[in-house]
């Protein structure tokens, strides 16, 4: 089957529309300007759009068949991230200090060539809900719109969601059943103690020492409270604190995250950095005051979806081009809010790293718009085997 050949012809259209899209990125919950060129794409193939979820999240549907027919859900992200674009590219960010970072404009436009591939072409019975999702990066815009009543407004029987990963060969895909993606949680804790002049220690409560400790104890949650054949991490990643040579501060404020894949080892590590905060109070007589927020649930692909979405990659590139059993990664993603509603699989497109496009999250980097066709084939082929005509 390949890419079909009607997808092939759109190349150039997909990626001048993915060259607009990504000079004018828009981070989580402004995408604007982004839903509006996605709405406005959407209502010129016909397709019926609901806008509002989430703010600016859009769903698109497109119905073929008569009376009460099987649905399904595509998803796609619409957010940017703040980094300044590095690249040089003559369509390069035009709004300062954002980028399309993560390919979520390079997404779009492998949803949009499905659905106008798919507007245009009789080839399936039954109801495909496009859903374009914003907020990816942190804010959970996807967790928001099942809060606001997406699968109640467009009830489906399972869901998918594509990324690209430019660590895999382009033109292939890669995806494992269970849990693919880690749950993300981050923490705030500060530390309060008494200031003073840094020649004087004894007369203070040094936050500066309570928080270099604590670095090194909360390291000790993974490698001692943890079970070892469970996956965690913690990370701290802002240290604040301080604001000359001879005054020890009053205090001191970190931020970090945590990831793992299992319920308890969520509870364990939660509870253990409460535990080791509240000795770290008593050691140093200081106060310290934890938040600790749980994020993103684990991204859990259902086997019956995962096959279904392997069978649609397989169409397109053919088995030796589709990793069916690839290693879970402990970065996260806020479709795993999708599919604790409903089955569903999550899988990843080869994007290929060239010294040019970089990596994700990079200043680097830029979607590969030679896999367009490819991604928005698998969208096709996974609507035509699921809602066969
Ligand atoms: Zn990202
Ligand atoms: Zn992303």
């Amino acid at each position: 089957m390949a890419v079909h050949e009607k997808i092939g012809e759109m190349i150039e259209e997909m990626t001048r529309w993915r060259h607009e899209l990504h000079a004018r990125p828009e981070t989580a919950f402004y995408e604007y300007w982004t839903s509006a060129y996605v709405a406005e794409k959407l209502i010129s193939l016909g397709l019926d759009i609901h806008r509002g979820l989430a703010g600016t999240g859009i769903v698109a549907t497109i119905q073929r068949g008569k009376g009460k027919s099987p649905a399904i859900g595509l998803r796609a992200d619409m957010d940017a991230l703040d980094i300044t674009e590095a690249t040089g590219l003559p369509y390069a960010s035009l709004n300062e200090g954002k980028m399309h970072a993560c390919g979520h404009d390079g997404h779009m436009v492998m949803l949009l060539g499905a659905a106008k591939y798919l507007a245009g072409n009789d080839t399936f019975r039954g109801t495909v809900h496009f859903i374009f999702q914003p907020a990816e990066e942190n804010e959970g815009g996807g967790g928001r719109m099942v809060r606001e009543g997406l699968f109640d407004l467009f009830p489906v029987q399972s869901v998918f969601a594509l990324h690209n990963f430019p660590v895999l060969p382009e033109m292939t895909f890669a995806i494992c059943k269970g849990p693919m993606m880690a749950a993300y949680d981050v923490f705030d804790i500060q530390i309060t103690g008494r200031g003073g002049h840094a020649a004087t220690p004894q007369n203070v409560k040094d936050p500066i020492l309570a928080s270099a400790y604590l670095v090194n104890l909360l390291q000790s949650i993974v490698s001692r409270d943890v079970n070892p054949t469970q996956a965690a991490v913690v990370s701290v990643t802002e240290i604040h604190g301080g604001t000359s040579y001879n005054i020890i501060p009053d205090t001191v404020r970190l931020r970090g995250t945590t990831r793992h894949f299992l319920p308890s080892a969520q509870d364990r590590v939660e509870s253990r950095m409460r535990e080791i905060c509240a000795g770290l109070s008593t050691s140093f007589d200081v106060a310290v005051d934890v938040s600790y927020e749980r994020r993103y649930p684990t991204l859990v692909n259902t086997d019956k979806e995962a096959d279904a979405a392997v069978r649609a990659a397989t169409a397109v590139v053919g088995s030796d081009r589709v990793f069916t059993d690839i290693t879970p990664v402990m970065t996260s993603e806020d479709f795993a809010f999708l599919l604790k509603e409903r089955p569903g699989a999550y899988m990843g497109i080869g994007a290929g790293k060239t010294r040019e496009n970089g990596l994700l999250h990079q200043a680097l980097y830029d979607f590969n718009d030679r896999i367009l066709p490819t991604g928005a084939s698998y969208w096709a082929t996974l609507v035509e085997m699921i809602l066969p005509k």
